[in-house]
């Protein structure tokens, strides 16, 4: 977990319709499910809405703390209680919320994959995570209206961890509450797809994204690198922030070079490109984004929205000194998606970086 609360303003409000359902049939029916799947594409704040979930659900001024001041009453289908709370958002201000904005929760269980042993990216959750779980199931909630556990990227559960679980999704403890969350939900088994009410989170467009990342950075905002990040996002808050960063913002700038002077910026792009696979997949993916802006705005004319904005002159430059046109634009995309294949296997970062970028000096 390595969300802070608060949440920006603006992506709250994006994802406020998806949660509003949840609120709604608290406030009608008094009752909200106990096995809530959140799903969407990587990047695009599932875990911040589930936290930004949690703290008005543990609010002490949310219409569900009915729940807590009626004992047995509420949260599941009961009576609601007959002191009506409004906050469909936390306060910000009660004790729990205190307790969430210091990242001091209780009652709150999360469980993020295991990080992988040989060191890959991308972790698992195993059977042994669940068992110190399962024995603190038959206590109730200490200081908050209830039990919370988070499973984050559920569909990295081992079939085993999965069935583990099961039986604790079908029958849960009262006033326990189980929330996890998917990139590919489809990734789950059927078995537990089917007990969890799923809340699709949509790709977030290119105009929310900048206003999240303008709320976000204050006054270190710099408005071109957040309209740039925000149109080459795909949707993803992350890769927004990630795109909007220096380290992106100086390479974007060093491959533009490289388009402008192939002789001069090769050396300085290659040493750039091989210092990590994170570089190298960054690299890839503003060339991708630069040729496909090119190819788009030769296609469409005027009415093309460019990402690269501010380098519209420039690229438009380069691709009729260089004689670019659709062809050979969708060839050196066909040749980047190629070279993509390439980044997993054991090779010398240098020749890889070398080996990507040799097919787009052929071109150009
Ligand atoms: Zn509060």
């Amino acid at each position: 977990m390595k969300t802070t609360l608060p949440l920006a303003t603006p992506f709250i409000e994006f994802h406020s319709s998806k949660l509003a359902p949840l609120l709604d049939r608290f406030e009608q029916k008094g009752s909200i499910h106990s096995t809530l799947l959140f799903s969407g594409i990587e990047g695009v704040g599932k875990k911040s809405i589930v936290l930004h979930l949690i703290q008005t659900l543990f609010c002490d001024e949310s219409i569900f703390t009915a729940f807590e001041e009626d004992g047995d009453a509420g949260l599941f289908g009961d009576s609601p209680s007959s002191r009506k709370r409004t906050g469909r958002n936390p306060c910000g201000n009660c004790a729990s919320c205190t307790r969430a904005l210091r990242d001091q929760w209780l009652d709150l269980y999360w469980f993020d994959p295991e990080a992988p042993e040989d060191g890959s990216r991308i972790g698992a959750h195993k059977i042994e995570t669940f068992r110190e779980l399962k024995g603190k199931l038959g206590l109730g909630p200490s200081s908050e209206p209830f039990k919370v556990v988070v499973i984050a990227d559920a569909d990295r559960m081992t079939p085993a961890a999965a069935n583990s679980i099961l039986k604790m999704l079908e029958e849960p403890p009262k006033k326990w509450i189980f929330i996890l969350t998917a990139s590919e939900s489809s990734r789950l088994l059927p078995t537990i797809l089917s007990r969890c009410m799923e809340v699709k989170l949509s790709p977030i467009p290119s105009g929310p994204l900048f206003s999240i990342l303008k709320s976000s950075k204050g006054l270190d905002f710099n408005s071109t690198r957040g309209q740039v990040a925000a149109r080459s996002a795909n949707g993803s808050l992350t890769r927004a922030i990630l795109f909007s960063s220096e380290e992106v913002w100086t390479l974007r700038e060093q491959i533009l070079g490289l388009l402008s002077s192939p002789a001069h910026e090769w050396m300085k792009l290659v040493e750039s490109l091989s210092r990590s696979q994170i570089q190298t997949h960054l690299g890839l993916d503003l060339l991708e984004s630069i040729f496909s802006d090119l190819l788009h705005a030769l296609v469409r004319g005027e009415k093309h929205d460019w990402t690269h904005s501010d380098q519209r002159d420039l690229l438009l430059q380069i691709s009729e000194v260089r004689g670019l046109n659709p062809e050979r634009l969708c060839r050196i995309l066909e040749c980047l998606a190629e070279k993509r294949k390439l980044v997993h296997l054991p090779l010398n970062s240098k020749l890889l970086a070398q080996e990507i970028l040799i097919p787009v000096l052929e071109v150009l």
